[in-house]
């Protein structure tokens, strides 16, 4: 669907459909004032981009659970939450919004309760809450089942009750739009708008927004083995780095321990939760050795660590649909859940299995990997979604600029992200950020409904006009037909610009950031695969064309356009990696294998120059801990 007309400015445009966008375009339209606003008849006008019709958006394929201490079992309160999640994070949280988070969790899952999320229950009526990593009561001596779930689709779940509250409420979509350039106004201190292009038609356009709520999902197409959808290709964040403001702790990327051999498919933390154990070559249960207290529960980062340590020490197995193949995997024992038990509450899990590894998990072993899931980094924001940059020691809020979901960072995840809390953040957050929004509509004299007439004669118009204009010329260039002569057969020339595609080069990406990050890294493997993105493959991303003519419906298109976004962002990812000279959560370095509190208990705040500048974490009551499970 597509807006019937474009408007010449909204008061908010929101880029992004999962958990976060609509959770914010929600909390906008509830917001008091907007209704005061709206009852008064001026309806401010909004605007929901997505490149994906919003139910394909990756929140619909969130299986485990969302985490809150509800209150259903009386060991459990939101101050365990709280502290799981600070240390979780290697303490690189900042705590005033853990605290937050834990807090607000319970409200923010009853609210997604009465807009229609259909939660598993307990046999007494309670929402049904399981047991997932790093969850724990009593400063971890005690784990919890804090994750409440709807069988192992809880993503699903979440995504179309949000939806549908969209749809009822009037929310306007443009749907498959895909968002080229986030603009600033000259002053670049505040935001003009965004250009976007018309999947549909081919048509660019000049969207100019009194304010711009970015909620674009995770990077994972970073790495060729990767739990996340195609489309997760870090569009927002390269956006702002192209816009020139930062990123903060770009450099923490969860490895999931238990992505299917080959797929990278996740399968949920949820199976080990219900019984799951990870067992090496000979058969053991390795995790009571790595981590006595909590075993196959402790937190992903140590899980991560701990299945690639035993495949270095020679007891990983070979996926058996390639047996001669590498021995880079390692078994998930599921057999030991009795089998209804196992189709009742991992439905998703057992098909995933089925379809794609051709196995029956009630009877065999599941050969698994750690794979590319979360991006604990992201845009900064506040705990009220406003973009901000970090310069002379100060935050400077980007006006009427937000960000929520998996490309923020408002820091509640630190160096590693515990199970059920990302769903939370882009919720919460995403619901914060759209009240934030509809404050700053409702507060400012000039709305769009108010004054469309002499907003054509705001300077930052020229700005947006411009910024389009820019991409109008280079689509058309993109689509310039080839010359087939200068095309060369010849394998060995690949790489040659007629031979090569968006696609080539996004594997080639993928391949050469998991040699260089994937669990762990030194200074050689970052600065190997820094050279290729500086030279290598960014002369091949200004060389990519699409090989048909037609404006409509060319998917190429925005696949060029992913994959320069990729490339902005693996620059960054690189670069900040390169300047953590410790290691802390996800972020393990050979070359520096000790956390370093000193110097380091700061956030990274990259630009897209590279260079990184240093922001102290906020601590309230929890000083750094050793960080055991
Ligand atoms: C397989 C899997 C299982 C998971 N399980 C859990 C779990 O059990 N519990 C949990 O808490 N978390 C889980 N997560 C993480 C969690 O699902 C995500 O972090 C969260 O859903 C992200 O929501 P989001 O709204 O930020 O982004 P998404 O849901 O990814 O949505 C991104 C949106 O941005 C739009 N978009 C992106 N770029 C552009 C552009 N350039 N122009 C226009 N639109 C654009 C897309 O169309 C899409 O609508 C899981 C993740 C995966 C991959």
């Amino acid at each position: 669907m597509s807006p019937k007309h474009v408007e010449q400015m909204y008061d908010a445009l929101i880029v992004g459909a999962g958990a976060a966008g609509l959770s914010a375009a929600l909390g906008l339209l509830r917001s008091e004032r907007i209704a005061a606003m709206t009852q008064a008849g001026h309806t401010p006008k909004i605007l929901v981009v997505s490149k994906l019709q919003p139910l394909r958006s990756h929140t619909g394929s969130a299986e485990g659970g969302i985490a809150a201490s509800l209150g259903n079992v009386s060991e459990d309160d939101w101050h365990w939450h709280y502290y799981d999640t600070v240390k979780g994070g290697d303490w690189l949280v900042d705590q005033d919004a853990a605290q937050l988070l834990a807090k607000e969790a319970p409200a923010t899952v009853i609210n997604l309760e009465r807009s229609g999320v259909a939660f598993s229950r307990t046999a007494d009526g309670h929402i049904a809450q399981r047991k997932f990593g790093g969850h724990t009561a009593r400063f971890g001596e005690q784990p919890v089942p804090r994750a409440a779930y709807a069988a192992d689709r809880i993503g699903h779940q979440i995504l179309h009750t949000l939806w549908q509250q969209c749809v009822a409420q009037g929310v306007e979509f443009a749907e498959e739009w895909y968002v080229t350039d986030l603009v600033l106004d000259e002053s670049h201190e505040q935001v003009a708008g965004v250009v976007a292009y018309d999947t549909h038609t081919g048509k660019v356009h000049a969207l100019h927004a009194r304010n711009v709520l970015l909620a674009t999902g995770g990077a994972g197409r970073l790495f060729h083995t990767t739990s996340n959808s195609w489309d997760l290709t870090g569009d927002g964040m390269a956006l702002t780095l192209e816009a020139g403001l930062q990123l903060e702790d770009s450099e923490f990327v969860q490895f999931h321990p238990t992505g299917l051999a080959h797929t990278g498919i996740l399968i949920s933390e949820a199976a080990r939760a219900e019984g799951g154990v990870l067992r090496n070559s000979d058969g053991e249960a390795f995790m009571q050795r790595y981590a006595p207290g909590h075993a196959d529960l402790a937190a992903r980062d140590v899980v991560s660590r701990s299945i690639m340590a035993e495949i270095d020490a020679g007891r990983g197995v070979a996926d058996p649909k390639d047996p001669q193949g590498p021995r880079d995997c390692i078994w998930l024992d599921m057999t030991g859940i009795e089998p209804d038990h196992m189709h009742a509450v991992l439905p998703q899990v057992v098909e995933t299995i089925e379809d794609y590894a051709g196995i029956d998990p009630t009877k065999d072993y599941v050969p698994v990997k750690p794979t590319a899931h979360y991006t604990m980094g992201g845009i900064p924001i506040t705990v009220d979604g406003e973009v901000y940059t970090w310069a002379d020691d100060e935050r400077h809020v980007i006006a009427g600029l937000y960000a929520a979901g998996e490309c923020s960072c408002v820091s509640v995840h630190g160096a590693n992200r515990l199970g059920g809390n990302s769903l939370l953040d882009a919720c919460l957050f995403g619901h914060r950020a759209g009240v934030a929004v509809g404050a700053r509509i409702a507060g400012s004299p000039d709305t769009a409904a108010q004054d469309a007439a002499t907003a054509t004669a705001d300077q930052s118009h020229d700005t947006v006009e411009a910024a389009a204009q820019a991409r109008r010329n280079e689509l058309s260039d993109l689509l310039k037909p080839n010359d087939p002569a200068a095309a060369d057969t010849d394998d060995t020339a690949s790489h040659h610009p007629e031979n090569d595609n968006a696609y080539r080069l996004l594997a080639d990406l993928g391949a050469a950031m998991e040699r260089a990050l994937a669990v762990r890294c030194n200074h050689d493997s970052i600065a190997e695969a820094l050279r290729l993105v500086d030279s290598d493959f960014t002369e091949r991303a200004r060389a990519l064309h699409a090989h048909s003519e037609s404006p409509a419906f060319n998917q190429e298109v925005t696949a060029i356009w992913e994959v320069r976004h990729l490339l902005e962002l693996a620059k960054a990812v690189l670069r900040a990696s390169d300047a953590r000279h410790e290691s802390r959560g996800s972020l393990k370095r050979t070359d520096y294998p000790n956390r370093d509190d000193k110097q380091y208990l700061a956030h990274s705040m990259v630009g897209g120059t590279g260079e990184v500048a240093w922001q102290p974490v906020h601590i309230l009551d929890m000083p750094p801990q050793a960080r055991a499970y």
